[in-house]
């Protein structure tokens, strides 16, 4: 089946005795066991999983051609299992734009239980000279923030392969819908579905989907379940809501998005424009060959200064985050704090599904 009807059907598992078309919000935390002690619908304890959760982890791993997903109550929670599921004094290769979160979680939370190298994942040529006897895992964000870097994927895979290395990508910006980077040779798949997925920043949420069944797999269901990071029924139910019509909103951002870059990148006050779908962004060819569209997010340096142009827009709200219905506009650097290597006339757009021609209009009105 295709993105959209799987969008609508594949987490739509239905219970009830009751005839509902879709799926109900189920709130009970336990579960009757039978006579013999069993459990008759599957279902024991909530943290362990429970009817909502099963349903948002099917979808995502069909929208993502995975065989299995696990739901947290967050993106930075979903990152930060992998990373747990490692055992300790493990290196790994991480991009040097990796999400700051990620980032800071690594260098505080795993001091010295991991251990990381920063690297640009574009030079694909330099990263097999990162490869230690303790290297197991290789992770990949594309397209990156708040560069939109573009990693090769099927190349990354090639040396994660060879190095048997565990090969993970945090496919955010991308949603299931543009990218599917297992089809591209990734064991594991993550997303903040508090962004595209959730879509109308009122749900916090993060995913991880996986190309197969493994060990580390049994690992990460474990720390899922018995640490119970776990999202809540309400939290599930709302990000199925959103599923659904996440393929339509998808089209809308990477129309507007395309539509701003290009009205953006011969404006006489933007210095440059970070969008993978420009014919002049560096890997906008493997962005082509990895991504059947490219997105909603983009980041411009401006000509000047960009702190004012996001105190100027009416349209666009200035707020962290990304994937929702509006358009938010960031400051970057100032949210990333002193250490950031962000630039500083770096304004990141979360393009949104407003008319063009007011986005435009506001951006417009900001710059002059
Ligand atoms: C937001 C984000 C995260 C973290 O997700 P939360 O839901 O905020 O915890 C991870 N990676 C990327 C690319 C993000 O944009």
């Amino acid at each position: 089946m295709q993105t959209e009807t799987i969008a609508i059907h594949a987490g739509n598992l239905i219970h009830s005795t009751t005839g509902d078309v879709t799926q109900p919000l189920s709130l009970s935390t336990t579960f009757y066991r039978d006579e013999n002690g069993g459990y008759p619908g599957g279902y024991v304890y909530s943290r362990v999983s429970n009817p909502n959760r099963s349903a948002l982890e099917k979808v995502m791993a069909d929208l993502e051609k995975g065989v299995d997903a696990c739901a947290f109550s967050s993106g930075n929670t979903a990152g930060m299992t992998v990373f747990q599921a490692l055992l300790p004094g493990s290196h790994i290769i991480a991009p040097d734009d990796m999400y700051w979160g990620f980032k800071k979680q690594l260098q505080s939370i795993f001091e010295g239980i991991l251990t990381i190298d920063f690297i640009d994942l574009t030079q694909i040529s330099n990263i097999e000279s990162h490869i230690k006897s303790n290297t197991v895992m290789i992770w990949a964000e594309t397209p990156s923030n708040p560069l939109l870097k573009i990693t090769d994927l099927v190349a990354v895979a090639a040396i994660a392969r060879k190095n048997h290395l565990i090969f993970a990508c945090d496919s955010t910006f991308a949603s299931p819908c543009f990218q599917n980077p297992i089809l591209l040779g990734a064991d594991i798949v993550m997303h903040s579905s508090t962004k595209y997925i959730g879509g109308h920043s009122d749900v916090l949420g993060g995913i991880l989907v996986t190309a197969s069944k493994n060990e580390f797999w049994e690992k990460i269901r474990n720390i899922q379940q018995i640490g119970g990071a776990v999202p809540s029924p309400f939290d599930c139910f709302l990000l199925l809501r959103s599923i659904k019509t996440l393929p339509y909103r998808m089209r809308g951002h990477a129309e507007n998005g395309m539509a701003l870059a290009k009205y953006l990148s011969v404006h006489p006050k933007i210095e440059a424009v970070y969008y993978p779908g420009l014919p002049s962004h560096p890997q906008h060819e493997i962005a082509k060959k990895q991504m059947s569209s490219f997105g909603g997010m983009l980041s411009v340096l401006v000509n000047g200064d960009a702190r004012k142009v996001v105190n100027q827009v009416k349209l666009f709200a200035q707020a962290t985050s990304l994937g929702g219905v509006e358009s938010l506009i960031e400051h970057r650097a100032s949210v990333e704090g002193p250490d950031t290597k962000t630039p500083q006339n770096l304004i990141r757009i979360s393009v949104g599904l407003e008319h063009i021609n007011d986005l435009i209009a506001d951006i417009e009105q900001a710059l002059s």
